[in-house]
């Protein structure tokens, strides 16, 4: 269907202006490549949702100590969605988040809204890699941005803290990495450890995840905090076992429908939690049964080293 060009415009200033209520400021219109295109994608918008709210104590990685960002993004860009799907008429206006059809990470690169870091994180200039990215998808084409240039290149400041500072050296001095070294990915494997996935493990105290190269990265280090309320409000900075104590998988996902760890289950958590009380018993030279939720405000029983993203 032709549009004029005075309802395409209309139809990018709905997308800013829903966007920028919401406080997303790092958004970019983009043409669909040759291999991205199809009869419902015409052009994409990729938005940046920032998660961070400051530093903080814990066991779960930062990324998912808030409500779930498959949850969140819907929220902020269904009614965007709609609004420009009737002023348009474009059944095919969708979001996605995570799950979507099209490559997220080299969308953020080229939208100019993310550099690769060493770590296999994106990293925004804003936002740092405290972030989730999410894209539009429409079968009308808008007029994209113009493409960016990376001043420096499309790589981070390639320091080596994080190569350092990693507890599973899944970072090699040649830039490969070893994904199955990663701790992040071995605090959320099922079943039994290998004893040297264990030994990873121990390096840290996330019972999901690991931020440690994130913590490290100077990239990070004035990371601008979530404009999102939602990412702010009743946030789970740590699990203990009484949280897990007695509850069968559908409870575990039931209670916390909307976490991004519900869909391991508990029995993940338990394994990691009671492999550290182990390590810290065997530490203290007693018997003495950790951790246990701690009366005191803030504090909490692990101290978190990080947490983790190659979720994201
Ligand atoms: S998340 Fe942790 S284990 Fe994985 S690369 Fe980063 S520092 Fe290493
Ligand atoms: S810590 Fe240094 S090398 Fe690692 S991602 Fe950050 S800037 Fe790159």
């Amino acid at each position: 269907m032709e549009r004029s060009a005075q309802l395409l415009q209309q139809a990018k200033e709905t997308i800013q202006d829903g966007l920028e209520k919401a406080g997303l400021y790092a958004y970019r219109f983009l043409e669909p490549e040759k291999e991205e295109a199809s009869e419902t994608i015409r052009s994409i918008v990729v938005v940046l949702f920032p998660y961070y709210t400051g530093p903080a104590q814990g066991n779960l990685s930062l990324y998912c100590r808030g409500r779930d960002y498959h949850l969140v993004v819907p929220q902020v860009l269904e009614p965007i969605c709609r609004e420009v799907s009737l002023l348009l008429q474009d059944p095919h206006v969708r979001a996605y988040a995570d799950t979507g059809p099209l490559k997220d990470r080299y969308l953020v690169l080229r939208a100019g809204l993310g550099r690769i870091g060493r770590n296999q994180m994106m990293i925004n200039n804003r936002y740092g890699s405290y972030f989730f990215a999410a894209y539009m998808t429409l079968s009308t084409p808008l007029e994209p941005d113009p493409p960016v240039v990376y001043a420096n290149g499309i790589s981070c400041l390639d320091c080596g803290a994080c190569v350092k500072a990693c507890p599973g050296q899944a970072m090699l001095p040649d830039g490969a990495f070893r994904p199955e070294r990663c701790r992040s990915g071995i605090t959320q494997k099922s079943g039994a450890l290998e004893p040297w996935e264990k030994e990873i493990l121990l390096k840290g105290d996330t019972i999901f995840g690991c931020d440690v190269c994130q913590l490290v990265c100077p990239l990070n280090r004035d990371a601008e905090q979530t404009p999102l309320q939602t990412f702010r409000e009743n946030r789970i900075e740590s699990l203990y076992p009484e949280d897990l104590e007695g509850l069968s998988r559908r409870e575990f996902m039931k209670k916390y429908e909307d976490r991004a760890f519900n869909w391991k289950g508990p029995a993940v958590l338990r394994r990691n939690l009671s492999l550290m009380s182990e390590r810290q018993e065997e530490s203290n030279g007693d018997r003495e049964k950790i951790p246990v939720r701690s009366a005191a405000a803030g504090e909490t029983p692990l101290q978190a080293s990080g947490s983790g993203l190659h979720q994201p």
